[in-house]
């Protein structure tokens, strides 16, 4: 493409490239919304949560572990029971680490509601899968409330205390002494979030280290006591959140920096924290398509935007037009400039006339030019009000105007119309003559261009100025004639 096809953008192609920015503007606007909303509703949503360790925490605090184990040494079941007890609240089992058997399992009836009292109470929140205590006899000691879920057989890896990770954590440091304290200073350790191998569910568990004292071997029994806490339960409320806001994937994780998948919109916001301090983050992401469709185009930002896309696009003619007006406005006069007219104005009327003040350098010298202002703002507005409603006057420049008609059917209401502007000059204070005027007006044909209008009703009122001024010269075929007749000698 050659220097010379290189044109300049039209004004017009420059407005429609300006509205489909402000269009975009506002779509991003919407888009940005939706995302900040999105994340407030996120905070929300996890402020109503409440701190699931903190909660455990206090729940553990009253859990006896050296009761469990009473129960299970006087319990007259010490036989596993392989079948399922429909009528069973739950099930207390022991497990030997050693043999790696499992050598108890004994259904809490109704009947027994009373015993274990504090395990039942702990075991009986639908987040909570397994209570247990592990004891450094090698015992593991716990209730389920489905004995479906208890293996026959203890697994081969993590038999040995010390491989038991919450363990080694606790008691790890040290030899086991009687006043013996964990070593860590962590209240409860929790875990990280792993697959429960029994129940397949996302679970969380949480330790507390406890020493204790058994009365009928005069030992002290120390130990570990860990709630099995299933993550679908107890973050059911931000796993879920309402169905509008249902992202793609909801992701509950200790690692703060998981990253974001590609094509998606990832939202992060700290959860809770351990007592430890570890920070629990939930993790929503969206793909973009599901962003767009579900989040964006169904909300409420995007109907508000079509709607005041709506009522722009029905007001923006009149909008258009009036900053149009006020962009060509002239100052002093508050009328349109002459830049407003063009071909397509000058048609829309039936006469054109120019217009321009008698001997106005004159009242600029008597009295100042703030005098010669305010006349010229005063015979503005008194052009303004004699035009009807349709015809247009404009400040053609210094004391000149124009105005345009509009439905002057012929010749005589021409001259009736502009009659009166010469019948009634213009007094105002500052002066203590009238302000008259001299114009020539011209019949507006199809051929005639604006600057020939404006050369013909400058012939005419250069007639009028070299005949006497404050009169109107119009043309009557070749001639030119006035609307106010030259008062005859003999009247003078
Ligand atoms: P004629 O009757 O032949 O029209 O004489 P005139 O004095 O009206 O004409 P002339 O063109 O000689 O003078 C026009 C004066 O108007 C000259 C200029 O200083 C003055 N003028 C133009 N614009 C303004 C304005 O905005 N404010 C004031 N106060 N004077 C202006
Ligand atoms: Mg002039
Ligand atoms: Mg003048």
């Amino acid at each position: 493409m050659s220097v010379s096809q290189l044109r300049p953008l039209s004004s017009k192609w420059l407005t429609r490239l300006g509205l489909l920015c402000l269009a975009l503007a506002g779509l991003t606007m919407v888009f940005n919304y939706t995302y900040l909303s999105i994340r407030h509703d996120m905070e929300l949503i996890t402020a109503k949560q409440p701190n699931v360790f903190e909660v455990f925490y206090q729940r553990a605090r009253i859990l006896a572990p050296v009761r469990l184990a009473q129960f299970i040494d006087r319990s007259s079941i010490r036989t596993p029971i392989f079948s399922e007890n429909r009528d069973a609240l739950a099930y207390v089992y022991g497990y030997d680490f050693k043999t790696r058997e499992r050598f108890a399992e004994i259904p809490i009836m109704p009947s027994v509601r009373d015993t274990l009292p504090a395990y039942q109470y702990v075991l009986s929140y639908p987040e909570v899968i397994n209570l247990y205590a592990i004891f450094d006899d090698h015992r593991l000691l716990g209730m389920m409330p489905d004995n479906r879920d208890l293996p026959d057989r203890l697994l081969t890896a993590n038999t040995v205390l010390d491989q038991i990770e919450p363990w080694f954590h606790y008691f790890g440091c040290a030899s086991f002494a009687m006043t013996h304290t964990p070593c860590s200073p962590d209240e409860a350790q929790v875990s990280d979030i792993y697959t429960d191998t029994f129940t397949g569910r996302q679970t969380i568990t949480m330790y507390f280290p406890f020493v204790l004292y058994e009365q009928p071997s005069r030992e002290y029994r120390y130990g570990l006591t860990g709630i099995d806490i299933a993550i679908d339960a107890a973050f059911k409320d931000v796993l879920q959140p309402y169905e509008s806001l249902n992202p793609t994937r909801t992701v509950i994780t200790f690692d703060a920096v998981e990253p974001c998948r590609p094509h998606h919109i990832c939202l992060s916001t700290s959860l809770m924290r351990t007592k430890a301090g570890a920070d629990l983050y939930l993790k929503w992401s969206y793909s973009y398509a599901d962003f767009a469709q579900k989040m964006v185009f169904y909300g409420p930002a995007f109907k508000l935007y079509l709607i005041a896309l709506l009522l722009f696009m029905l007001t923006w003619r009149r909008i258009y037009t009036r900053l149009r007006a006020l962009a060509h406005t002239d100052q002093l006069t508050r009328l349109p400039r002459r830049d407003i007219l063009d071909e397509a104005l000058l048609q829309e009327h039936d006469y054109l006339m120019i217009l321009d003040i008698d001997n106005f350098k004159s009242i600029n010298d008597t009295y100042g030019h703030s005098v010669g202002d305010t006349a010229l703002a005063a015979f503005a507005r008194h052009l303004h009000t004699s035009i009807r409603h349709g015809d247009t006057a404009i400040r053609w420049g210094g004391e000149e105007f124009i105005t345009l008609y509009k439905g002057l059917g012929d010749e005589a209401q021409m001259r009736q119309t502009v009659a009166r502007l010469l019948a009634q000059p213009l007094q105002i204070a500052e002066l203590p003559v009238p302000i008259t005027l001299s114009a020539g007006i011209i019949r507006i044909r199809d051929y005639l261009t604006v600057p020939d209008a404006v050369t013909l009703a400058d012939e005419l009122l250069y007639h009028v100025k070299q005949h006497g001024k404050h009169n109107i010269a119009y043309y009557q075929g070749q001639e030119i004639r006035l609307v106010r007749e030259p008062t005859p000698p003999e009247a003078q």
